[in-house]
């Protein structure tokens, strides 16, 4: 048992856009960077989710994808 280990280097937090879900109990959220379009429906409550900021860890994007205009997905 080794609980000694160093643990994986964690991502710096960054207040961050993102939408989250108003109902009540309900902590589902969802980065903005991944809905950007049209405001997005919460997965497990489906209503309108409200855009917010939130600490979260620092989204490490590669080099290439950082023009996601050509969504290319195939
Ligand atoms: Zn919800």
């Amino acid at each position: 048992m080794y609980f000694r280990r160093k643990p994986a280097p964690a991502a710096p937090l960054e207040n961050t856009a993102v939408w989250s879900c108003e109902q009540e109990g309900c902590r589902s959220w969802m980065r903005d960077h991944y809905a950007m379009e049209h405001v997005p429906a919460c997965p497990l409550c489906n209503v309108p989710m409200v855009r917010s900021m939130k600490m979260v860890p620092q989204l490490v994007v590669p080099q290439r994808e950082t023009k996601k205009k050509s969504a290319t997905m195939s």
